[in-house]
């Protein structure tokens, strides 16, 4: 294994939570009187950091306006979040392995606790970075607070953001498909790695070179 640390998005990554925030978003938009979005119009049209869609979408309207209704609605979505297939299992190689593992995420830090605790994933992280609007903005910090080797360090993430933040620390970029951005949108972002889903990247890091830490 070629990494000592991994940094890892949530939503997308190791949640999918796309149904509650698609949930959410539309009970937005129907605050100001905009029909609500499908789901394929939403993965065609949602980017980070996310004001820049809010901008978009609603051109004027703060962010902190509408943040109120986003909490209530993902918390009462129909459909909630799941963990996606094989997130446990990496966490758990990466703890036997001795790999550091941190979250760097743009979701609300209070939705993200209450996640990651009903799903018992909070003790695999040695540190949650959570609420980061702009992840390039914190990259750079945090290797450097948690002096993490750049050449043995990657992102692993579902948006062409997580891909450009990882690139901007000069770490790996391992893009999974499994959540918001469309493949073809990761292709173009040439990241390091492009994988299907959680599975693969299990299989990668267990045949890949081992690396004394
Ligand atoms: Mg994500």
């Amino acid at each position: 294994m070629k990494y000592h640390s991994l940094l890892f998005d949530w939503s997308g990554t190791l949640v999918d939570d796309l149904p509650p925030t698609l949930y959410a978003t539309n009970a937005v938009l129907a605050d100001y009187g905009l029909p609500a979005m499908s789901r394929e119009e939403f993965r065609e049209r949602f980017r980070l950091p996310y004001p820049d869609f809010y901008e978009e979408v609603l051109p004027g309207v703060a962010i902190a306006e509408l943040e109120g209704t986003f909490r209530r609605a993902f918390r009462q979505s129909p459909v909630g979040v799941t963990l996606l297939p094989h997130a446990r299992e990496i966490l758990e190689w990466c703890r036997a392995e001795g790999v550091r593992c941190f979250v760097l995420s743009s979701m609300d830090e209070g939705i993200f606790m209450e996640q990651a605790q009903a799903f018992g994933l909070l003790t695999y992280f040695e540190k949650v970075y959570a609420g980061v609007i702009d992840k390039r903005e914190r990259i750079g910090e945090l290797l450097k607070v948690h002096q993490l080797k750049v050449p043995m360090t990657a992102f692993l993430g579902d948006m062409a953001h997580d891909v450009a933040t990882a690139k901007h620390g000069g770490i790996d970029s391992l893009a999974l498909s499994t959540g918001y951005d469309p493949l073809e949108r990761l292709v173009k972002t040439e990241p390091t790695q492009i994988f299907a889903h959680l599975g693969e990247v299990c299989e990668y890091f267990q045949r890949s070179e081992r690396v004394a830490l």
